[in-house]
């Protein structure tokens, strides 16, 4: 099935890529399916409205949480996204957190990632021929500031509304998982003054900005990593129980920071692309 753009119903410009609990906000829900030169995404994208604007849902994990982290297409998904008009993408996702201070319930919006993936497929630009035949480009893009700042803001200003007070700023490690860190993992990322430890911002980021897209990362604590809490270590009930108990308030700061996100795209991420020969046509 190819991605239908006939129509308005069809269309967004706003992508959310996150846990299935967090799109019950959509209003008259469509669902579509997507195809891909990179294979399929990780499920069908549900879109609808909320606060007058178009949004694009897709469970990163699939909706019936099938996929680990290491087996998500992401070069799929934010294609997927592009695909239906999306150039603002908003990705919540659990992270754990490196400092006691950091704890459970915490809400972070990074500003640095720091990348400790092992063979994800991490680029749109590597020079091998899409199944159309056309080849894209070797190119660099700029990447020191990962996130959108326009995004970064209005999620800040949203959290700060709805009386969750925001942490700003702090670095994401991305470590390849399923599994969790060990404790001399844990304590030599905090020593690198990292903040929190997660499994899907990378190459999640990377990928959007490749396509001049916005990507703003928000980061639900859900357990103090494993170098920083005295018990048994993270477990994964711990991170549902956590984050079970916070997707009401996640998802309402979501759809105000999605109705606060620029309708005009002023940032940097919009430029990305400018004066370089992609070789690659940005769907959408
Ligand atoms: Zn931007």
């Amino acid at each position: 099935m190819t991605a239908r753009t006939d129509g308005p119903h069809d269309r967004a410009s706003i992508g959310v890529i996150g846990g299935s609990g967090l799109y019950t906000f959509l209003e008259d829900v469509t669902e579509v399916a997507v195809d891909t030169p990179y294979g399929a995404p990780s499920d069908s994208l549900f879109l609808g409205e909320v606060a007058g604007r178009r949004v694009a849902f897709l469970p990163r994990h699939g909706r019936k949480h099938h996929l680990p982290p290491h087996r998500i297409n992401y070069r799929a998904n934010l294609w997927a996204l592009a695909s239906v008009g999306v150039r603002q993408v908003l990705g919540p996702c659990a992270v754990g957190g490196l400092r006691p201070e950091l704890g459970p319930g915490t809400l972070l919006v990074p500003d640095q990632l720091v990348d400790r993936t092992q063979g994800r497929a991490q680029t749109y630009y590597d020079g091998e021929p899409l199944p159309d035949g056309s080849v894209p480009n070797v190119c660099h893009v700029p990447f020191a500031d990962p996130y959108c700042p326009a995004g970064r803001a209005a999620a800040l200003d949203a959290a700060r509304t709805s009386g969750w007070d925001p942490v700003d700023g702090g670095t994401m490690v991305v470590v390849e998982g399923p599994r969790f860190s060990t404790r001399a993992e844990s304590r030599w990322y905090t020593a690198q003054g990292w903040s929190v430890v997660g499994m899907t911002g990378h190459p999640e980021a990377v990928l959007a900005r490749e396509l001049g897209l916005c990507y703003t990362s928000l980061n639900l604590v859900t357990d103090l990593d494993a170098g920083v809490e005295a018990g048994d270590g993270v477990t994964h009930h711990e991170v549902l129980e956590v984050f079970a108990r916070n997707v009401d308030r996640l998802r309402s700061v979501l759809v105000t920071t999605l109705s606060a996100l620029p309708g005009e795209r002023n940032c940097l991420c919009a430029r990305t692309l400018d004066g370089l020969d992609t070789g690659l046509v940005i769907p959408g």
